[in-house]
């Protein structure tokens, strides 16, 4: 049975900080409870990272590419009675990706088991083939069992993990390592590159992810990937027009500056930097728990742990022409377990670095004027908490590194022909309040997961949701906070789980 802590004092009026993933979803969740809801959003837009430049007719996103587990999106417009069709269309991306060898070869990874199965068998052989069904199979269980259990649903600390839950993850190897467990399944170099790399998604390198992490393999590979007609952009509109059309209220472009608490520390309102006094009978507080709690409470909560972070990226953006064969590509290097040891332990840049391209533009032409098209490149980068570059110096130098390493990949004739072109460096993610300069948050590792990450309960009528918070970091994790959070207002939506 589950014994969530929740708030015991009245909690008619919510004061949510922040309009990213985690904050429209707290406020979809405690709308539709009848809570009377206000989010207070210091930029003029809601989407958070989600966030997107217009220039030129191009619409570059820079923040998460695609969306994953789509059915959380359904969850969210339900709660306050509507579906996700009337709101905005998703449009599915096939492949989910197109994986790049260094030996000039390809691997398309498909959500349809049969059809990345005879992808696996023309690129890899039958042998390979059978292996990816059985470990498919095998990551199925993982998700089922870990997913529930660790990932969606409020802790309160160890003793709430249930512990026939964990029996059952232990017994499919889960806390073992991940890429070994990929390993044991495949022989192949590139099938062992293409299911361990999701490690990164949380902040850590594949020989050190605990195997539980193949849940974020299955969720990648499995469930598919898909594309907000509009760009990533138009999804947090939406659900925000959702929430007004319910009744929330938005005050954007005002900052919240300092939460007034009682001499017991509970919540009273929050003042903008606006000069606008917003009483509430709780608070759900989205930014970056680490950044912005000494501020907002002018004290650190003596909880909250020193935390390692996830390693950051440099983006490249850039409209241009060219025919890009996938909405998703990914550029594996060469090198593999040294290439994370330069980037998370010596804090230095790959120097044989897995890249990737999104053109968002294969699934969605509208994001660019006719025959034109939005790229946008990641390369995975120290954060500034374990590397020491100067990277404001150095913006100019690192557009070359990109440009040559985008070059040699076959990405030159595109680069001659450029409209826009925009860098995002660590330093740029720091002034946007992202602690050690990554947008990515406090890493996965296992000390630092599930009931080991900061606790989204702050004591009092206050709880975090977003990303620094549990369950964690991407835009699902994000979206589930934020209902995580409502929960512990309203109490949890579901009663039979184990
Ligand atoms: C380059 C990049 C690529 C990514 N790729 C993916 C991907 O492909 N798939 C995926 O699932 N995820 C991806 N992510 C991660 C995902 O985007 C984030 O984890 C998620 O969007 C975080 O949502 P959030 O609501 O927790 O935080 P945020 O989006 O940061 O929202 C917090 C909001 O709070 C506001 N705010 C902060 N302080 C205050 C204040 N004092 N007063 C008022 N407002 C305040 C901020 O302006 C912001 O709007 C990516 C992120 C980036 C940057």
């Amino acid at each position: 049975m589950r014994t969530d802590r929740i708030m015991d004092s009245p909690t008619h009026r919510i004061v949510i900080i922040g309009a990213g993933f985690a904050g429209l979803s707290a406020a979809l969740y405690l709308s539709g409870s009848g809570r009377k809801v206000i989010v207070c959003e210091k930029t003029s837009a809601p989407g958070g990272k989600a966030a997107v430049f217009e220039e030129k007719g191009y619409r570059l996103g820079y923040g998460p590419s695609v969306l994953t587990m789509p059915e959380l999106i359904d969850a969210e417009f339900a709660a306050v009675g509507e579906q996700t069709r009337d709101w905005i269309e998703l449009l599915p991306v096939e492949p989910t990706y197109r994986a790049h060898f260094p030996d000039g070869t390809h691997i398309d990874v498909f959500r349809e088991a049969e059809r990345a199965a005879e992808e696996i068998e023309r690129a890899c052989g039958g042998t390979e083939a059978a292996a990816y069904l059985r470990y498919r199979r095998h990551v199925e269980r993982v998700y089922r069992c870990g997913f529930p259990a660790f990932v969606d649903r409020n802790l309160d600390g160890i003793g709430s993990l249930a512990p026939l839950a964990m029996a059952r993850l232990a017994a499919l190897g889960g806390f073992g390592g991940l890429q070994a467990s990929v390993n044991r399944y495949f022989q192949d170099k590139r099938l062992r590159q293409i299911f361990a790399f999701q490690a990164m998604y949380v902040g850590t390198a594949p020989q050190s992810a605990r195997a539980m992490y193949s849940m974020v393999t299955y969720m990648d590979t499995a469930g598919g990937a898909w594309l907000p007609r509009g760009g990533m952009h138009a999804l947090p509109r939406a659900l925000a027009a959702a929430a007004e059309a319910k009744g929330v209220r938005f005050r954007y472009d005002d900052e919240v500056i300092r939460l007034e608490t009682s001499p017991k520390g509970r919540f009273r309102a929050a003042i903008t930097a606006s000069g606008e006094r917003i009483p509430g009978d709780a608070a759900v507080i989205t930014a970056d728990p680490a950044v912005s709690l000494p501020t907002l409470l002018g004290r650190r909560p003596r909880s909250f742990p020193r935390l390692e972070y996830a390693p950051s990226c440099l983006l490249l953006l850039f409209g241009a022409g060219g025919k890009p064969e996938a909405h998703h590509s990914i550029h594996f290097g060469s090198r593999w377990t040294s290439t994370f040891e330069e980037l998370i332990d010596e804090g230095k840049p790959m120097s044989d670095p897995s890249f990737l391209v999104s053109t968002p533009t294969v699934t969605d032409p509208d994001l660019a004027p006719e025959g034109r098209h939005c790229y946008f490149t990641l390369f995975p980068v120290p954060n500034l908490q374990t590397g020491d570059i100067d990277w404001s110096a150095e913006r100019a130098a690192l557009r070359d590194y990109m440009q040559n390493v985008l070059s040699r990949n076959g990405y030159g004739e595109v680069l001659d022909d450029l409209d826009v072109v925009r860098t995002i460096t660590p330093a740029d993610w720091l002034s946007m309040d992202c602690p050690a300069g990554t947008p990515f948050s406090t890493a996965h590792l296992f000390r630092q997961s599930g009931p080991f990450r900061p606790r989204n309960l702050l004591g009092g009528n206050m709880v975090l949701a977003g990303a620094g918070t549990h369950p964690g970091v991407g835009v699902p994790m994000a979206t589930i906070s934020g209902r995580l959070a409502a929960e512990r207002i309203i109490g949890h939506r579901r009663s039979a789980e184990g």
